[in-house]
């Protein structure tokens, strides 16, 4: 599956940089989480990093997009792929680093 969020987002930045797969993103008016990337997490931590931290509770299932264990798998590997260009100037590390460390981490 991946997440949504809602419009009780209050912009409050805290899980964007939370998330392992640079999923969430601000949006037109509030934060958003695009779920070709977002994987719940699977890989990664045990729970939801955005869930855990939101504030407001704002982040349920996203209706749309529910996936097996195996497809967020998937997903979560081919995250690993560089960020989108608009993505990459707000990254303290540059993307060919991110790309080099994907790489030896998944062996
Ligand atoms: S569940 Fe995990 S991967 Fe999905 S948006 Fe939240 S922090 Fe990112
Ligand atoms: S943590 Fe919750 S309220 Fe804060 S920006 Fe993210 S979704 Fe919005």
């Amino acid at each position: 599956m991946a997440l949504l969020i809602t419009d009780e987002c209050i912009n409050c930045d805290v899980c964007e940089p939370e998330c392992p797969n640079q999923a969430i993103y601000m949006g037109e008016e509030i934060y958003e989480i695009d779920p070709s990337r977002c994987t719940e997490c699977v890989g990664h931590f045990d729970e939801p990093q955005c869930v855990q931290v939101c504030p407001v509770s704002c982040i349920p299932i996203h209706p749309d997009h529910i996936e097996s264990r195996e497809t967020l798998w998937q997903k979560r590997l081919k995250c690993l792929r560089p960020l989108r260009p608009q993505q990459a100037p707000d990254r303290p590390w540059p993307v060919a680093a991110v790309s080099a460390a994907a790489v030896c981490w998944c062996g």
